[in-house]
């Protein structure tokens, strides 16, 4: 029923485009609540359709850089999303300085095979040349970067961030003793946590839409997107965002602290990501689920790159999550660590799992899959999942 309007909405809307300058004018005469919520629907009808002419419409024209970045999500949504249901409606509008807005949309999505699933997103908006675009603030807009110290970690915010700064920093301590906690690794100087409230002023990974992220080059600090922002990405709407922004600063803060303890270049993703998202506690049941009920081969040397699809994402971290949990699992966090040692010295997963673990990567796989339908309570099918050792092989 409501998916009939929506779609009648979004003609009406393509319709009052193509008229031209009237319909222009008629537009810039609404109110701040209705252009917004005309171009949130144009947005969402531009990206279900893969229509990017019709999405460039609805983008701050004097912003490039998110320009770029929404036809990069244009692509990524085309290859999640493709063939699927889906709904936007705006539940809240704040007014921001710089004449700015904020919506905040629920995002609904029915997949072809049924699958559902919801967010809720922020979204900032602000007039240019009399129409309302999604926008973004400039670093001008932004104020200064400021600095507030805590327990173990000090948080960088810019200014437009300045009522929320007090939260996030209580946030980013708790995540800090976490990380310590769970890694037994304590660094003795802080580390900067910083707050990332507009695409311009990242100083990395901007383009594949990461909500934080680690660079090396700047091994005391570690970035993470504003909650309120564009850039935070589409958050469960049954949590609070601040609840997935500590797991961010958590994940992050592995990734700094496994780099100091051991240098993570080199290291397969699923070491870095899996262990991140194990400290993290941010497990992916449903993905991993889904995946062993239809007996998909969870491989560790496919988990040593990710796939980098938008689809397979989930997947990648999930199996990562669960393999390190395994590990930890027969070892302990210690015996991780001594696995990561051993990979770096030779760069030989085989030879390091059995001076670690005491088993080839063979027997290893068939051990973890056999352990993980059980912590998920399936049937086992050992013997069916894993490739016979070679030597077993020769033997019979
Ligand atoms: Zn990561």
């Amino acid at each position: 029923m409501r998916e009939a309007v929506v779609r009648c909405l979004a003609a009406l809307l393509v319709a009052a485009l193509v008229a031209g300058r009237v319909a222009t004018h008629r537009l810039a005469a609404q109110s701040p609540a209705q252009g917004i919520r005309h171009v949130v629907a144009r947005y969402y009808t531009a990206m279900s359709r893969f229509d990017l002419k019709l999405l460039a419409t609805t983008v701050d024209p004097t912003n490039r850089g998110l320009e770029r970045l929404q036809r990069q999500e244009a692509f990524d949504w085309f290859e999640e999303f493709s063939g699927s249901r889906v709904r936007s409606r705006v539940e809240r509008i704040g007014r921001m300085p710089h004449g700015f807005y904020r919506a905040t949309v629920h995002v609904s999505v029915v997949l072809h095979n049924g699958d559902f699933g919801e967010e809720l997103q922020s979204m900032l908006f602000r007039r240019v040349h009399g129409e309302w675009k999604l926008s973004e603030p400039s670093p001008g807009d932004l104020g200064p970067l400021r600095s507030r110290a805590g327990r173990g970690v000090t948080l960088e915010y810019y200014e437009w961030d300045s009522r929320q700064a007090g939260r996030v920093l209580k946030i980013a301590e708790r995540s800090y003793a976490r990380v310590t906690r769970l890694t037994g690794v304590r660094l003795r100087k802080n580390v900067r946590v910083r707050l990332l409230p507009a695409y311009a002023v990242s100083p990395g990974h901007v383009e594949d839409g990461s909500v934080g992220y680690y660079l090396s080059r700047m091994p005391n600090t570690v970035f993470v997107r504003s909650p309120g922002s564009l850039g935070f990405g589409g958050y469960d709407p049954s949590i609070s965002p601040y609840d997935e922004l500590g797991q961010s600063i958590t994940h992050e803060l592995t990734h700094l602290v496994s780099d100091r303890k051991v240098g993570i270049e080199g290291l397969p993703d699923w070491m870095t990501e899996g262990f991140a998202e194990w400290v993290a506690g941010s497990e992916r049941p449903y993905e991993v689920r889904q995946a062993l009920e239809q007996h998909r081969f969870l491989d560790v040397r496919l988990l040593d790159q990710f796939s980098g699809g938008a689809s397979e994402l989930d997947l990648d971290y999930g199996g990562s999550y669960e393999l390190v949990d395994y590990v930890i699992h027969l070892k302990g966090t210690g015996g991780y660590w001594t696995l990561l040692r051993d990979y770096k010295r030779t760069h030989d997963l085989d030879s390091a799992l059995r001076r670690s673990l005491g088993m080839g990567m063979y027997e290893f796989q068939e051990r973890w899959q056999r352990w993980l339908r059980a912590k998920y309570r399936l049937p086992d099918t050992s013997g069916y999942l894993a490739p016979p050792v070679p030597s077993e092989q020769a033997a019979a």
